[in-house]
């Protein structure tokens, strides 16, 4: 399986300013790492961020219940996505997800 390390799940930009998120979700959870391997591929991923009965979890926090289509799962895993990587965000702070971890949700729930 092609997992080796891609630089968009390494460095990511918030304002303008690069972050290293694995270093990140070090901080967060580190017992999810997996070093050397492209996080969109990481074990969490699936347990959580792309597993349904995880993210029901969520719907409260970011979500309006009942969840109607794949673009309300689309939209939480995403939300998840940054909680589980960088915690607790102030308001308005927007996170680019990389680039490979995009491409696993919107696989997971196509648009
Ligand atoms: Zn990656």
């Amino acid at each position: 399986m092609a997992e080796s390390v891609c630089e968009c799940c390494q460095t990511i930009k918030i304002h303008g300013m690069i972050f290293n998120v694995v270093e990140r979700i070090r901080e967060q959870n580190p017992q999810d790492v997996e070093e050397g391997k492209c996080l969109a591929h990481w074990k969490a991923m699936d347990k959580k961020i792309l597993n349904i009965s995880y993210l029901q979890g969520y719907i409260s926090d970011f979500c309006k219940d009942p969840m109607e289509n794949n673009v309300d799962w689309f939209y939480l895993a995403c939300r998840v996505f940054t909680r589980w990587a960088f915690g607790v965000l102030g308001r308005g702070v927007r996170i680019q997800i990389p680039e490979c971890v995009m491409k696993r949700i919107s696989e997971t729930f196509p648009l």
